[in-house]
C-alpha cells in the first residue's frame, strides 16, 4: 500500500511582481516631498501652510465649532428661535440656557428672553442644530475666539450668537439655500391654505345669505 505523501510546512511565497529593493519606497516619498517643497516657491496649491495671522487658510464647508442663531431681515427682531427649549434639553453637556419671553399676562411671546451658550463647555457636536425644528440654530466656522476672560468672555448671549441669513448663506451656501427653499415652500403652502379657508368661508356665507333670501321670498309669496 502506497503511503501518503509526507506533509511539509508551506514554503514562503515567491516575491511579488512589484518587489523592489529595501529603501526604494522611502526614496520615492522623499522625492515627492522634495518636489512639493521646490514647487511651493512658485505654485500656490503646493503650499500647505499660510502666514497666519496675515493670511488665513480657507475653512472646509464642513468645519464647525460653536452654534449661532439665525435672524430673518435686518435685526434681532427677526430671530427665528421660538424658545421651544428642544436644543437646551438635547445638548449633551447642558451648556444652553434659555428663558422664554412672556407678556405682562404671562402669555408666551414665542421668543427667547435669555439665550446663553457657555462655549467653554460646548463640545461642538452640532446636536442643537440637528434637533431644532425652526431652522434657528446652525454651527459656525468662527475660530478666533480666544479670550483672557475665562467666564464672561466665553458665555455667549443671544446678541453675541445672532447672525443674519446672509451670514449663513456665505458660510454654508448649500445648507442655507436648501433651508430658504424649504421655508419658502412651507410659507407658500401656508398662504394657499389660508386663502382656501377664506374662500370657503366666503362661499358658505353667500350660500347662507341666498338660502335666507329664498326663504324670505317664499314667506312673502305665501
Ligand atoms: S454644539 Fe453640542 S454641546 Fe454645543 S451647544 Fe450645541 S448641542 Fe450643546
Ligand atoms: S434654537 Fe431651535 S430648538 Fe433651540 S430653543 Fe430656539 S427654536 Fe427651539
Amino acid at each position: 500500500m502506497e503511503s501518503p505523501a509526507p506533509t511539509t510546512r508551506a514554503s514562503s511565497p515567491p516575491p511579488a511582481a512589484g518587489w523592489s529593493l529595501p529603501g526604494i519606497g522611502l526614496l520615492k516619498g522623499m522625492a515627492v516631498t522634495a518636489v512639493n517643497m521646490i514647487q511651493s516657491y512658485y505654485r500656490k496649491d503646493r503650499m500647505t501652510t499660510v502666514q497666519y495671522p496675515e493670511e488665513r487658510a480657507p475653512i472646509s464647508p464642513n468645519f464647525r465649532n460653536f452654534p449661532f442663531l439665525v435672524y430673518d431681515g435686518d435685526n434681532m427682531a427677526g430671530l427665528r428661535c421660538t424658545a421651544c427649549s428642544i436644543c437646551e434639553k438635547e445638548c449633551p453637556p447642558q451648556c444652553i440656557y434659555i428663558v422664554l419671553d412672556r407678556d405682562e399676562n404671562g402669555k408666551s411671546l414665542k421668543r427667547p428672553k435669555v439665550f446663553d451658550i457657555d462655549v467653554s463647555v460646548c463640545m461642538n457636536c452640532g446636536i442643537c442644530a440637528e434637533v431644532c425644528p425652526f431652522d434657528s440654530i446652525y454651527m459656525d466656522g468662527q475660530y478666533e475666539l480666544a479670550t483672557g476672560d475665562r467666564f464672561g468672555g466665553l458665555l455667549f448671549n443671544k446678541e453675541t450668537l445672532a447672525r443674519s441669513t446672509d451670514y449663513h448663506a456665505q458660510l454654508r451656501p448649500l445648507e442655507a439655500a436648501e433651508v430658504a427653499a424649504r421655508r419658502k415652500a412651507e410659507e407658500e403652502k401656508k398662504l394657499a391654505a389660508q386663502a382656501a379657508k377664506v374662500a370657503k368661508a366666503k362661499l358658505e356665507k353667500e350660500q347662507k345669505e341666498l338660502k335666507a333670501k329664498e326663504e324670505q321670498e317664499k314667506g312673502t309669496g305665501a
